[in-house]
């Protein structure tokens, strides 16, 4: 997989699961895993952990 935001190559784990976090090694952004049936995993960008989600 490659950072969206900037094209790194991101290490996913092969049996890697939808809601995993990982982390771009170059621009240190976060993104979740978005697996779907049958179709490639996505990734998600995930906000950062600290702010106040208020949900
Ligand atoms: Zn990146």
């Amino acid at each position: 997989m490659n950072c969206p935001e900037c094209d790194a190559k991101i290490d996913v784990p092969g049996d890697a699961t939808s809601g995993e976090i990982v982390s771009c090694p170059d621009c240190g952004a976060d993104y979740e895993i978005s697996k779907q049936d049958g179709s490639q995993m996505e990734l998600k960008k995930a906000e950062s952990i600290g702010e106040d989600w208020g949900e």
